[in-house]
């Protein structure tokens, strides 16, 4: 405490140190490691995180189990009540929640505004979850009936990356509470500031303690939760070696996982698109959240002579302003490693059409940013068409046939989204059926399914069974029960009863 008061005196840091969310309360963490986080806006120095141990996180078991017993037991009618009362709140508190996630993230305040908008359509879906699990009843014999209900696991844990901090984590919150599950939240340990908010708007809500609880800090907790006897299903959202780590962990302790991992989402460009919407699309996609999504075009693969298009993808590209319409990039590290594979690309041949290395944004310095980066003539064998970059870079692969380069797309490992950009129907719909990913778009740069429908990649973007949000995860936070009634004795007894 004496600490917190002295920074917050010298104004060393702009918050007070990070605390976990344990049964409705900020906990203090005690822990020797300690990372520091700064804004990628402009490096202010925001605040400290102390990485939980694994007492801090038998705390929050506890927690969240003693709570299951009353909350798995309240209907979902009742239930979903809170959410339509946070629905109401992230819409009160909108702007302030989207400052603090540009703040923390690095993201432009309009991208940070669509964030909180889109946790608001989460939100609604989780409302309407009591008329997708209604049950199913039949007579399946004289006198006998059969009848299923989706019942929720326990507690239950959500590990979430830095690209998204409001977005991803309410992919998770509101369907896994509202279907009976109480949580325990990693958040990413970049970007800790805006869970604690969500956390609070949830009490706001009404929500009974112990059901959300909030247990930062880095690998080393996550394996902790891997490992917990206590936890029954664990949902994960980061890169792909991460993913593949957790996966394997987790069901190793015999516990339900959905790993999502990572992404390199090829955009087709046919000659006959429209260039204009082509462009702006194809645009917005690799340089949105400064090209931090795993939906974001990273690989643009011309089939033919498509000079025209690329022409007017640079001059949309020069009109991005790092510090104005583009953000930063979440730290240090991240700008040389996408500011290296721009480097390698040319050292290797590739044509550098609109290069965003070497940014200084006035007033800004230390902010970490990347400009906009067309990058032509890249051939399949580069990091940067292979690779996922995640910065704002689109990398120009030229085929001559569909055929080529839907081979392009298919060998790449991942499989999160591929689009294509044509006016003939017969092209788009031989890509919908040939590119190998689970999120395909056509005339869209960023194919991401809303609500009701759910999100999830194919290959290495994706281990486990199902999607993460929409219909697809109510699977995943529930199992089946199913029972089998007879009340009339007259029914009788036969190989079906
Ligand atoms: P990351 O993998 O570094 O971290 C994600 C989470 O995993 C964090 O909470 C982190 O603490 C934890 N973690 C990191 N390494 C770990 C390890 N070895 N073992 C266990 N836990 C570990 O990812 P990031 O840099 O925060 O986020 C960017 C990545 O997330 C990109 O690859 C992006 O494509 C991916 N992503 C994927 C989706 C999707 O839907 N497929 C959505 C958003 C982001």
């Amino acid at each position: 405490m004496l600490y917190d008061k002295l920074c917050a005196i010298f104004e060393y840091m702009k918050y007070e140190r990070i605390k976990n969310f344990i049964n409705g309360k900020f906990t203090d963490v005690t822990s020797e490691k300690i990372l520091f986080i700064n804004s990628p806006v402009d490096g202010t120095f925001l605040t400290e995180l102390p990485c939980s141990t694994g007492a801090d996180l038998e705390e929050a078991v506890n927690s969240a189990k003693a709570a299951f017993l009353l909350w798995s037991k309240t209907p979902i009618k009742e239930r979903v009540q809170v959410f339509f009362r946070y629905k109401f709140l992230l819409e009160k508190h909108l702007q302030e929640l989207a400052a603090l996630c540009s703040e923390e993230n690095g993201k432009t305040i309009s991208e940070s505004v669509a964030e909180i908008e889109k946790c608001i359509e989460l939100t609604e879906f989780a409302c309407s979850l009591p008329q997708l699990v209604t049950g199913e009843t039949l007579e399946v014999s004289k006198g006998i009936e059969c009848r299923t209900e989706r019942v929720p696991l326990g507690v239950v844990a959500s590990i979430v990356p830095f690209n998204f901090p409001a977005m991803v984590p309410n992919w998770t919150i509101p369907n896994a509470i509202a279907l009976g599950n109480c949580m325990i939240i990693k958040p990413s340990e970049k970007v800790p500031l805006s869970i604690g908010r969500i956390a609070m708007l949830l009490k706001e809500a009404g929500l009974p303690d112990g059901v959300f609880n909030i247990v930062h800090g880095d690998a080393e907790i996550v394996n902790a939760i891997c490992d917990h006897p206590g936890i029954e299903a664990v949902s994960f959202v980061g890169s792909t070696n991460a993913a593949k780590a957790v996966y394997r962990r987790a069901t190793e302790n015999l516990k339900r996982c959905l790993a999502l991992g990572g992404a390199k989402n090829h955009l087709l460009v046919l000659p006959d698109a429209t260039p204009d919407m082509t462009a702006q699309n194809v645009t917005a996609s690799m340089s949105g959240c400064a090209g931090q999504r795993c939906m974001a075009a990273s690989a643009m693969v011309g089939v033919g002579p498509v000079d025209h298009i690329i022409d007017k993808i640079c001059i949309e590209a020069r009109k991005l302003i790092p510090g104005e319409n583009l953000g930063a990039v979440i730290n240090k590290a991240a700008q040389q490693r996408i500011e290296r594979y721009i480097t390698e690309a040319e050292q290797q041949g590739a044509k550098i059409l609109v290069d965003g290395r070497n940014v200084v944004v006035q007033g800004k310095e230390n902010g970490t940013y990347v400009g906009a980066t067309v990058i032509d003539y890249v051939t399949p064998d580069m990091a940067v068409a292979k690779e996922e970059i995640f910065g704002p870079v689109i990398s120009i692969i030229r085929t001559n046939t569909i055929d080529e380069a839907l081979a392009i797309e298919n060998a790449n490992p991942y499989g999160n989204a591929a689009s294509v950009f044509t006016q003939n129907g017969g092209a788009a719909r031989y890509v919908m059926e040939k590119a190998s990913a689970g999120m395909i778009g056509v005339n869209i740069g960023v194919p991401v399914p809303r609500e009701p429908f759910s999100f999830g990649g194919w290959n290495e973007s994706k281990f486990g069974v199902g999607d993460i949000t929409g219909k697809s995860s109510i699977e995943f936070w529930t199992k089946l029960k199913k029972s089998t009634t007879k009340w009339n004795p007259e029914a009788g007894v036969n190989w079906m009863s």
